[in-house]
C-alpha cells in the first residue's frame, strides 16, 4: 500500500506548522501489526491516514517516556493503534500509577484525566483538548455536594467517578458502576446508616437502588450518551434481532435496563462477549465501544445502534500528536484537592474485588424502592 500518499495534520491550534508524513514502506512495514487488527474495521484509504500518524505517536511515546491511556469509547485507530492501557477510566489510571513513564497522554475525557492526575501526581498529564467535558461531570460541582451533606449530614456520599476531582474530595468514597451496589451497602455498614447518598447518575443510582436494601438519595446529573436510549429502542431491536443478546451500560434509564439481557459497566460486557462468544450482541452504549470489542471477537456479530459521545469524539490521532509533540495541554490539580480527592478513590480501591464483574439484574430485581432525588 505504500504509495507516498501524504497527510497533512489538522491541528486545530493556530500557529503550529502542519506535520507531513508520507505513508512510506517504513511506516507500512511498522504499523503492519496494527492494519492486521484493525483491517475489519478501517478501510485501506483510511489506513494509508491513520498508520504514518500512529507510527509518529508511538516514537514520540518512547522518545518521551509517556504511555497513552485509551478509553473504550475511543476510535479503533487511537484504541488498538497508540493505547498503551485501555479500558474504563479507573482501570486507566491504576495502570497509570504502575507504570514507570513519566507522561500521560489522557485519551478521554477532562475528569479521568483529572483522575490520572490524583493518583499518579508526580506525573505530567496530559489531554489532547480542553474541552473534551462530560455532562455527568459537569452536572455537579464541588459547592453542590457540600450543600447535600449540610442538608443529610451523618449519611455518607458515594461518588461516582464520572466526577470532577473536586467532587471527589468532598466526598467519602468512590465507586464505578462495576463495583456501585458493593460500594454503596460497604459505605452503609461502615457508617452504620440505612441509606446513603449516590451521585451525580441519576439512572445509575436509580438501577442500583433496585439491588440493594440500603436506601439512595440520588442527584438528577445524566450522562448524555446513555439518557437518549430508551425502553422502545430495545422493544424495536428485539423484533429485528430476535437471537441478539442486548448488553447495557447502567447509565441508562431503568426501563432500558429491564429490557436488556444484562446489565453491567464497559469492562463487564467486554467480558460478556468474550466469555460468552454470543452469535449476535447488541451493545447499548457510545458507539467506539462496538468498534473496539468487534476487534477481538470475528465470531460473534454486533448489531450497532449508534449514540455518540461528542466529548469523547474530540480526541484524535491529530491532537495526540500535537499533545505529545507540545506537551499540552497539561492537567493541573490543587494538592489539597488531591490528597482528599486519593482519598475518595483509594477506599474504593481499598475494597476487596469483586468476584465476577458486577451486573445489575432488573428482571429478578430484589427492590422495587425509588430513590430520593435532591
Ligand atoms: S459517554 Fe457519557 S459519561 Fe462518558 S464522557 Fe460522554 S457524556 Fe460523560
Amino acid at each position: 500500500m505504500a504509495d507516498g500518499t501524504t497527510l497533512e495534520s489538522t491541528s486545530p491550534a493556530a500557529g503550529i506548522a502542519p506535520a507531513r508524513f508520507p505513508f512510506t514502506a517504513e511506516v507500512e512495514a511498522a504499523t503492519a501489526p496494527i492494519w492486521n487488527k484493525l483491517k475489519s474495521r478501517v478501510t485501506p484509504l483510511e489506513w494509508r491516514l491513520h498508520a504514518p500518524l500512529i507510527a509518529e505517536i508511538n516514537r514520540l511515546k518512547r522518545e518521551k517516556n509517556a504511555v497513552i491511556l485509551a478509553h473504550n469509547y475511543m476510535t479503533p485507530e487511537i484504541f488498538h493503534g497508540v493505547g498503551d492501557y485501555v479500558g474504563d477510566s479507573l482501570g486507566l489510571a491504576r495502570e497509570a500509577a504502575r507504570s514507570d513513564a513519566a507522561v500521560i497522554v489522557q485519551a478521554g475525557v477532562h475528569f479521568m484525566a483529572e483522575t490520572s492526575k490524583v493518583l499518579c501526581p508526580d506525573k505530567t498529564v496530559l489531554i489532547p483538548d480542553l474541552l473534551a467535558g462530560c455532562s455527568l461531570a459537569s452536572s455537579i460541582t464541588a459547592a453542590d455536594v457540600r450543600m447535600i451533606k449540610a442538608r443529610y449530614p451523618g449519611v455518607p456520599v458515594v461518588t461516582y467517578v464520572n466526577t470532577t476531582a473536586e467532587v471527589k474530595a468532598e466526598t467519602d468514597i468512590c465507586c464505578t458502576s462495576a463495583n456501585a451496589v458493593q460500594v454503596v451497602e460497604q459505605a452503609a455498614r461502615e457508617w452504620g446508616v440505612d441509606r446513603v447518598i449516590l451521585i451525580p447518575d441519576e439512572f445509575l443510582a436509580r438501577n442500583v437502588a433496585r439491588q440493594t436494601a440500603v436506601k439512595i438519595i440520588a442527584w438528577a446529573g445524566r450522562c448524555e450518551v446513555h439518557e437518549r436510549f430508551t425502553g422502545a429502542d430495545i422493544a424495536e431491536l428485539r423484533a429485528a434481532y430476535p437471537g441478539a443478546q442486548i448488553l447495557a451500560h447502567p447509565e441508562c434509564p431503568t426501563d432500558v435496563i429491564e429490557a436488556s439481557d444484562f446489565t453491567g459497566s464497559t469492562a463487564a460486557m467486554s467480558d460478556f462477549v468474550a466469555t460468552r462468544k454470543p452469535a449476535q450482541v447488541v451493545l447499548i452504549t457510545e458507539c467506539s465501544m462496538a468498534d473496539n470489542v468487534a476487534v477481538d471477537a470475528p465470531e460473534t456479530e454486533f448489531v450497532r445502534p449508534c449514540n455518540l459521545c461528542p466529548h469523547m469524539k474530540r480526541i484524535s490521532l491529530e491532537n495526540i500528536y500535537e499533545a505529545l509533540r507540545h506537551d499540552r495541554y497539561e492537567v493541573t490539580v490543587d494538592a489539597a484537592v488531591i490528597e482528599r480527592a486519593r482519598a475518595a478513590v483509594q477506599r474504593m480501591i481499598d475494597l476487596p474485588p469483586p468476584a465476577v464483574p458486577a451486573r445489575y439484574d432488573l428482571v429478578k430485581a430484589r427492590h422495587h424502592v425509588d430513590v430520593e432525588l435532591i
